[in-house]
């Protein structure tokens, strides 16, 4: 069943046209070939299909390109749409409906991730020596925050460090949950500086810019997950790892904020995926619904199934009003964003858990099935209740935030 998107009152005619003509691509492109563009990637399959698949690939960046849709967390100058963050946000929810189809148009994390950190801290030397070879899909990345040791939801509490000697920084440390690591040319590691080793303290925090064929970065595994006995979510050990001070990305001591600048938007963009894939996950519950008999009758005139419709209606819509209200308020700079991200990342994925639950049920045994996307979307789902700050810490921050402003002797002005 393909999106349906109309534009919508209110929103620029630009950022209704950018909806509507992606919505195209994925409802004739990329929709009629899921089958083919992504099973392809697995076991078991030919290698025509593989090159089937490679060239239609191909075909729909080619077509993407040409429609001035590529790349829009990116600015111009390296490819981008250029489009503001607002546009970016519905951009998002369109190309979540179809799995896969945000990496047809050239965003792919934690790659995506990077380029946008490359944009904002990078020095012109960075960006030639990383970012354009990212951009053109010449070199892949990483992004490697989270140590086994420590609490990955606090990331003050990370202790890889980098020591400055001579002209070189020097890195120890250990990591785990570094995704797409196994194709990775670099990553970006979050570590504590120090201008020598004698410095007192943890040292303050920082990005530094890896080349994984330096010597010293080790990659232990791919870690299994979800059953799976491998993953590219990789555990990495630095072990004496000498790379040029030009390596640092941004200013020493810049490394909390920018990790939070990635995860502040990041998390909009996140919920609106969930948003899309939530809509998807609801209009193939809906086509079962309509089509399947059971004990005498369609699956849509049983009670039960009726309160899935509801119920599954009523977190989709909370979902994405309380994700464009709170896009809103990042996009005008209100101070309240801080809590309505934090509100959207614990409310979002939950909602969006219920939904596919529900869709997987009605399927019966095919919604478990690789035939449809709802058991990857499953989870998926789960897994965000974890990354980007776990439910517990975000609902923390929503309560001191509330509490202070109310401290202050002012309520919360819900409808601002
Ligand atoms: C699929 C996947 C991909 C990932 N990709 C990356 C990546 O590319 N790069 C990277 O650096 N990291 C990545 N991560 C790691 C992710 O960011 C961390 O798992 C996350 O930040 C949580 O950290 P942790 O696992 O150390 O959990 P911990 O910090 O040990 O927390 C465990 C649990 O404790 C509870 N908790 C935490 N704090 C509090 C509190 N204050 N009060 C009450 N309860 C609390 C929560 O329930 C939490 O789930 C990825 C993780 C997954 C699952």
């Amino acid at each position: 069943m393909p999106i349906t998107v109309t534009p919508i009152a209110g929103l620029s005619d630009d950022i209704n046209d950018i909806r509507l003509r992606t919505a195209r691509i994925v409802n004739e492109k990329i929709l009629p070939n899921e089958a083919l563009l992504w099973h392809a990637r697995g076991s078991g399959v030919t290698e025509e299909e593989r090159a089937e698949a490679k060239a239609l690939r191909g075909e729909i960046q080619a077509k993407v390109k040409a429609e001035g849709l590529w790349a829009p967390h990116l600015p111009p100058e390296y490819g981008g749409m250029g489009i503001d963050f607002m546009a970016h946000a519905y951009m998002n929810e369109i190309l979540a409906y179809a799995v896969g189809a945000a990496s047809l148009f050239g965003v792919v994390a934690p790659n995506s991730g990077n380029q946008t950190i490359l944009v904002k801290y990078g020095t012109e030397e960075q960006k030639k020596k990383w970012l354009l070879p990212l951009v053109e899909g010449t070199m892949q990345s990483g992004f490697s925050m989270t140590e086994p040791e420590n609490a990955g939801s606090d990331p003050r509490s990370i202790q890889t460090t980098a020591i400055r000697e001579g002209d070189e920084w020097v890195l120890n440390g250990h990591k785990w949950f570094t995704s797409n690591g196994l194709a990775a040319d670099f990553f970006i590691v979050m570590c504590r500086v120090k201008e020598s080793k004698d410095e007192e303290g943890p040292g303050r925090m920082a990005q530094i810019i890896v080349p994984t064929s330096n010597p010293g970065v080790i990659i232990e595994r791919g870690i299994g997950i979800w059953g799976s006995p491998k993953s590219d979510h990789c555990e990495v050990r630095y072990d004496n790892v000498r790379v040029p001070l030009d390596n640092l990305l941004g200013q020493v001591g810049d490394g909390h904020r920018a990790a939070q600048d990635r995860l502040g938007a990041g998390r909009i963009f996140h919920c609106m995926n969930s948003v899309g894939q939530m809509w998807r996950a609801f209009d193939l519950m809906i086509e079962r619904l309509l089509t399947r008999e059971v004990h005498g009758g369609l699956l849509k005139e049983k009670q039960f199934m009726q309160g899935f419709v509801a119920d599954s209606y009523m977190d989709l819509q909370a979902a994405r009003l309380m994700t464009i209200h709170a896009a809103e308020k990042v996009d005008k700079g209100d101070p309240q964003a801080r809590t309505e991200i934090s509100a959207i990342k614990v409310f979002v994925p939950a909602a969006y858990s219920r939904v596919v639950d529900r869709a997987i049920q009605v399927w019966g045994a095919a919604g478990v099935t690789n035939d449809l996307p709802l058991a990857q979307m499953y989870l998926g789902a789960r897994t965000l209740r974890l990354a980007d700050g776990p439910d517990e810490v975000h609902r923390i921050l929503i309560a001191k935030n509330v509490l202070h402003h109310y401290e202050k002797g002012e309520s919360w002005d819900f409808a601002g």
